[in-house]
């Protein structure tokens, strides 16, 4: 008889483990406590970034098994660059820098795909169940604590595709907000890397600001979201349970792209389990450098309000006028180097706090930092405007998929 896997968690790492461990013939089953793969989203564009690794992403899933043919992706080479004075320059590369996919519950998206992909290979998903992570060898079931907040809206537009990034501490505090268009379909979103009171408003003024300065002819649609946790644990297989994708603090600090990280530990852990590698060590070597180099960038980046994003924006665009190519500066980023390497004591006592958590583990994680005086500023009427609409289309049936209680 074959060996029975039980993984909590169906969604990106879960069903990467689940699709290798069922083609090799192990009897897999994967609890899911929503009703489907992608219902933790709702039509949300994310990207899977192309810069962690000299390899191409979809090369890398070919080579493991998994078809990323099975989804919609849409991929870019050049972004616009929102400086924090409003400045907009170009980082291109002649590759591909990442693919927009979209997460949901929808055919097209890649939760779907990677259901397809697991229930084809002969696992089973049971959606809607509750199941004692102790009685299960993978946990795949995502972020738990908040360190992290981002609030986004959908809506139809005219405007070609397109994805813009803006490094702005005022609608973004102390990170970012990005536009991305597909095929007639908009997402502006705001990531709150400090913790705030009436998130909305943040949202309604980084929409007000992409409205002044792109052809939008918004027409909202719903209101989506979610949290990012961020910590680095002791071990990865703790009680001969393997953690993977951000149940495993496996999340990228410094901008949060973890569906890389996502996949790529439930392939590593499925494949320790085939006993063609040792999981601990394969996630020590190859994703926690880079962890730690995100780690260390959020640090720096932290400190750093306006003034600072700027710099960083220039030197992004001074980078990729000496190297060619704008996606060298990202590779760099995530580069351990003497500097990194040096930094790195102080960023572990500086910037996580130990924490042991009820399975027993014990992490080092970012908390939710604090707002800051800043952070407190008069709305525009613009952005009061955007406010008005969205509560006339909530009271229409718009949805909203996240909110701050969520946190
Ligand atoms: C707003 C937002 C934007 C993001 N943008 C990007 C981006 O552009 N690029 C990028 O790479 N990453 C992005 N991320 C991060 C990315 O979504 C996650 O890192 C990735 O989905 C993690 O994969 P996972 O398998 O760990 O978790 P998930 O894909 O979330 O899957 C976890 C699954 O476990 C289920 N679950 C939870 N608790 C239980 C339980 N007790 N029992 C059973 N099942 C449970 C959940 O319902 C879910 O289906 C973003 C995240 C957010 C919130």
């Amino acid at each position: 008889m074959s060996r029975r896997i039980d993984i909590l968690g169906a969604g990106l790492s879960g069903l990467s483990a689940a699709t290798l461990l069922a083609s090799e013939g192990y009897d897999v089953h994967v609890h899911e406590i929503r009703k489907d793969s992608g219902a933790r989203f709702d039509g949300d564009f994310q990207g899977i970034e192309n810069w962690t690794s000299n390899v191409d992403f979809f090369v890398e899933m070919r080579e493991w098994g998994l078809d990323p043919d099975e989804f919609k992706s849409d991929p870019f080479s050049i972004i616009d660059l929102i400086h924090p004075d409003d400045e907009i320059t170009n980082p291109v590369t002649d590759g591909i820098a990442f693919r927009v996919v979209e997460r949901g519950t929808d055919e097209h998206c890649i939760d779907q795909g990677f259901k397809r992909m697991a229930l084809a290979a002969g696992a089973q998903i049971h959606y809607e169940t509750r199941k004692d992570p102790s009685e299960c060898d993978i946990i795949a079931a995502g972020p738990k604590d908040s360190s992290a907040v981002a609030f986004g809206e959908i809506f139809h537009t005219d405007h070609p595709n397109i994805v813009a990034f803006q490094l702005n501490d005022k609608l973004a505090p102390g990170a970012y907000s990005y536009l991305i268009i597909i095929d007639g379909v908009g997402l502006i979103c705001t990531c709150l890397w400090r913790q705030q009171k009436k998130s909305s408003r943040y949202l309604n003024e980084t929409i007000a600001w992409y409205e002044q300065n792109y052809e939008l002819n918004r027409r909202p649609i719903k209101r989506v979201g979610g949290k990012g946790d961020f910590s680095i644990p002791d071990r990865y297989i703790h009680e001969g349970r393997y953690y993977v994708g951000e149940a495993g603090g496996l999340q990228d600090f410094m901008w949060g792209f973890g569906m890389r990280y996502a996949i790529t530990s439930g392939v590593y852990a499925a494949n320790s389990i085939m006993g063609a590698n040792d999981y601990e060590k394969q996630i020590r070597s190859r994703l926690l450098p880079l962890i730690r180099a995100s780690a260390i960038n959020r640090f720096l980046m932290n400190r750093i309000g306006d003034r600072g994003f700027k710099m960083v924006a220039n030197y992004w665009m001074r980078h990729q006028a000496r190297k060619g190519d704008g996606l060298e500066f990202m590779k760099w980023v995530y580069q351990p180097g003497i500097f990194r390497r040096a930094i790195w004591p102080i960023v572990r006592f500086g910037m996580l706090r130990r924490k042991k958590i009820a399975d027993g583990r014990t992490v080092s994680r970012m908390p939710f930092r604090k707002a800051l005086s800043r952070d407190v500023w008069e709305p525009t009427s613009q952005a009061e405007e955007i406010g008005k609409q969205w509560k006339e289309i909530q009271r229409g049936g718009g949805g909203i998929s996240f909110t701050e209680t969520d946190t």
